[in-house]
């Protein structure tokens, strides 16, 4: 079944001190609509803290990247089951800073995809194009590779572990928004791009979130749209205020 869901990035944001705080302002935020799933991704280092902190809360926990890897001779990485360990069991993968700063390609990624999925993790796979794609109308052809180069050779029973993020990159901690219409067309397109793939049931089930300076103020008219199922936030997430408005915005 399609699910509402908010999940708040908090990149390489917060030590140890300001992940507890925002930890325990969180707590105290009304989160009215028990039917919205809310995630938060912190860094690595403050995942068992969150863990801890969230024990007895409905928010969930996530990682922002992991390695494809089960374990090894790879410094400086974390995998899926080190993630598992402290009960982490959703992962962001293909987030667009990883694709532009880390390399991290469309095989890569499938590579990702498959490792979180073995070690039955649930994964928020995001895409979006650049700037440029977008003035050169080349905005679908660009997400739907990314689509079927990344995450397309899932087989059909695995969907139900996968949650999508649009996320225009030109979009993305620029404070300049897709409009409700964008996001919805993109979003609409996506959801055929699977239908024609996968079928109906799928496309109709997936879960596909808005990411790209979503705030209190527009989030409303975005998850309004009847593809938008919610939304992946960057800023506005390191904010407890912020973030709860914006689950709370549907
Ligand atoms: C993000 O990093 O996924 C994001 C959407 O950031 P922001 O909300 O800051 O644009």
């Amino acid at each position: 079944m399609r699910r509402r869901i908010v999940a708040g990035n908090w990149k390489m944001n917060n030590n140890l001190s300001d992940s507890t705080t925002l930890l325990e302002d969180l707590k105290t935020q009304d989160f009215k609509d028990e039917n919205v799933e809310v995630f938060v991704a912190p860094s690595y280092t403050n995942l068992a803290l969150a863990g801890t902190l969230l024990k007895d809360s409905a928010i969930k926990v996530a990682a922002q990247n992991m390695h494809q890897n089960d374990g090894g001779a790879f410094t400086g990485e974390v995998s899926a089951t080190m993630l598992k360990s402290v009960d982490v069991s959703t992962v962001i993968l293909g987030h667009s800073e990883r694709r532009a700063y880390f390399n991290e390609t469309d095989s890569l990624l499938a590579e990702k995809v498959n490792a979180a999925l073995k070690n039955d993790m649930q994964v928020i796979f995001c895409f979006g194009e650049e700037l440029e794609d977008r003035k050169s109308e080349a905005h679908f052809k660009v997400v739907e590779d990314q689509l079927k180069n990344g995450l397309f050779h899932i087989e059909k029973e695995v969907w139900k572990n996968i949650i999508l993020a649009y996320e225009p990159v030109w979009a993305i901690g620029t404070g300049e928004t897709a409009s409700p219409e964008q996001a919805q067309e993109m979003h609409a397109y996506v959801r055929n791009t699977i239908k024609a793939t996968y079928g109906e049931e799928i496309a109709a089930d997936v879960s596909i979130l808005y990411g790209g300076s979503v705030k209190p103020a527009n989030a409303s008219e975005i998850f309004a749209k009847p593809d938008v199922d919610g939304g992946l936030i960057g800023g506005a997430a390191l904010d407890a205020t912020s973030f709860a408005a914006i689950a709370n915005a549907f």
